[in-house]
């Protein structure tokens, strides 16, 4: 099973936590600014595992991570929209 995340960068304010917490290296940073001026993080997504640190600690909670399973892709945690809390699942 491999994990891959979905970064909104317009929205990213370039904070790097996602990349610091991130025990794969999956993250980098994009090589041009998004419409805000921030160089947003950027998925690489080669090793990820869904661990789902990066959704956890970003403070805009713009990450999105999903799981692909052998039968579906499963969202394990959900970015959050404008103004909308954001839920995080818990593991089993
Ligand atoms: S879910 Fe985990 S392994 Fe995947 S990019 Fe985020 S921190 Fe890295
Ligand atoms: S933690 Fe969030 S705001 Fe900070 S660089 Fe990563 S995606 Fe952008």
């Amino acid at each position: 099973m491999a994990g891959r995340i979905v970064i909104d960068m317009e929205r990213c304010k370039g904070c790097g936590l996602c990349l610091a917490v991130c025990p794969k290296n999956s993250i980098g940073i994009a090589p041009e600014s998004n419409k805000n001026g921030y160089f947003p993080a950027r998925a690489k997504n080669d090793g990820c595992t869904a661990c789902t640190r990066c959704a956890v600690i970003c403070p805009e909670g713009i990450i999105e991570v999903l799981l692909e399973e052998p039968d579906a892709i499963r969202i394990v945690a959900t970015a959050a929209k404008k103004d909308t809390p954001r839920m995080v699942e818990e593991k089993r």
